[in-house]
């Protein structure tokens, strides 16, 4: 599903001392597995997830979806890439306080011109069932355990349906205990047919993968 091949990125390329975050990896994902990314602080692991994402681009190299090199899509195209094809759950949850569980996650829909605003609320509330958060849908962030935070971060990135769902250290602000439980729920996505990519420090939840990445030093 997802291929990249001989993927570098170079940082400041015009400084006097470019720094080489990736340094020619090649890589498959396929539809289904759980690939978990490990490595040290600085290893390039946020480097390769913001590129699999389409938030930035490689220096060289390809990144193939499905067999298209997403690395020379035009800005609209990549802006479609990232709506449709990508889920993205960040290490702090990225949530508005202002706003109710159920419009966080309804924020997830907020591009979709074409589906009527009944079909968005059927596919928020089918999305809060498959997390747990039914009961929840009507209160603030704030009024929540950490663990809970992040199961609204995943359903605002899986309920307009994406194929792939990426997480940058989901785990990294929450217990042991809750960890387990978020990499479950992670697990879980990928065994309905997703790919799901995870970097995380941890590698106690390592043996959960399908596949394992080690990123040492950009390699
Ligand atoms: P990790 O997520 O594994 O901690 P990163 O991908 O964030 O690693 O960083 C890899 C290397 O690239 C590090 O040396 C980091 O300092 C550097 N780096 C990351 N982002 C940038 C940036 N925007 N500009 C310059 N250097 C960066
Ligand atoms: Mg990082």
């Amino acid at each position: 599903m997802l291929e990249i091949k001989n993927i570098t990125k170079i940082y400041n390329p015009k400084h006097a001392q470019p720094l080489k975050a990736l340094k020619g990896i090649n890589l498959t994902f396929n539809a289904g597995e759980f690939i978990c990314i490990l490595g040290k602080s600085g290893s390039g692991k946020s480097t390769l997830l913001n590129i699999l994402a389409g938030f930035d681009q490689p220096s060289s190299g390809e990144v193939l979806l499905n067999g298209k090199d997403i690395s020379k899509f035009s800005g609209i195209e990549m802006a479609d890439y990232r709506k449709d094809k990508i889920g993205f759950v960040f290490q702090d949850f990225q949530l508005l306080d202002h706003l109710s569980v159920f419009e966080n996650v309804k924020i997830g829909l907020a591009m979709e011109a074409s589906i009527t605003k009944e079909k968005k609320d059927e596919l928020v509330n089918d999305i809060l069932y498959k997390v747990g958060l039914t009961k929840h849908a009507d209160h603030k962030p704030s009024e929540l355990s950490g663990g809970q935070k992040q199961r609204v971060s995943i359903a605002r990135a899986l309920v307009k349906q994406p194929d792939i769902l990426i997480a940058d250290e989901p785990t990294g602000a929450l217990d042991s205990e809750t960890s387990v439980e978020i990499m479950n729920l992670l697990k879980q996505i990928s065994q309905s047919g997703k790919l799901v990519i995870v970097v995380t420090h941890d590698e106690e939840y390592a043996h959960m993968a399908t596949e394992i990445v080690t990123l040492v030093d950009g390699m």
